[in-house]
């Protein structure tokens, strides 16, 4: 039994599937990156926050060739403004 009654098999590949419910809790979605390491004898499983690919801002993004940028780096790009 696990800690919070949802039990999953590990394939051959060491893959596991994060049950639907626990998805959606979270908001996952297909594509998400998620950092796993080890605390003690537990895999912990975290969810990756996605940001702006120049300041890291999670507000207002937009995805651009595989990355995200937030729409006041479109404004500074737009306008030849360097980004700090
Ligand atoms: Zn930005």
């Amino acid at each position: 039994m696990s800690d919070s009654g949802i039990a999953r098999k590990v394939d051959r590949l060491g893959r596991v599937v994060l049950p639907v419910e626990i998805r959606r809790s979270l908001g996952i979605e297909v594509g998400d990156l998620i950092d796993v390491s080890i605390d003690g004898q537990r895999v912990v499983m975290r969810k990756v926050a996605r940001g702006c690919t120049f300041c890291d801002s999670p507000d207002q993004l937009r995805e651009f060739a595989d990355r995200l940028i937030c729409e006041a780096c479109v404004t500074r790009l737009s306008e030849g403004r360097p980004i700090t």
